[in-house]
């Protein structure tokens, strides 16, 4: 199942329609890694108005298109984990950059074993990095 169709489907599993305003958001966001609600917004070029985009988006999280990644005080959106290889970010406390940290397959093999030594099937975690990058710590 390509990603367009996975979008579709979970739309009408959730009784929603594919309206020409979901479709852009949803073209937006498979175009970038993460995106603010503003550049979102601003991706859409007034197509769609704001209030649609922000109500769009809480639709999307509620059925897990989408993901919020919180970055100091807001929030970056990207598409949920069925859309896009699965990943952590590591964040910088300083300038608030994020970024993705590549597939670590000890990690999750380790998360694996961890959560089945307690007697548990694993179906999801969540790790987030926080420090400070190089950047900022030339600043020091
Ligand atoms: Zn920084
Ligand atoms: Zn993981």
């Amino acid at each position: 199942m390509t990603s367009q169709e996975l979008f579709v489907k979970t739309l009408s599993d959730n009784h929603l329609n594919l309206t020409k305003s979901r479709r852009k958001i949803f073209q937006i966001l498979s175009d970038v890694e993460s995106i603010t609600m503003q550049e979102l917004i601003k991706k859409t070029k007034g197509s769609i108005d704001r209030a649609s985009v922000y109500r769009n988006i809480v639709i999307f999280e509620k059925i897990r298109i989408i993901d919020k990644i919180k970055i100091g005080f807001k929030y970056k959106i990207e598409l949920g984990e069925m859309y896009s290889y699965h990943h952590h970010h590591i964040t910088c406390m300083v300038c608030h950059q994020s970024q993705p940290i590549d597939e670590n397959t000890v990690l999750e093999k380790a998360l694996i074993q961890q959560a089945d030594k307690l007697g548990y099937r694993l179906s999801k975690h969540q790790i987030e990095l926080s420090g400070i990058c190089q950047n900022c710590q030339k600043l020091d």
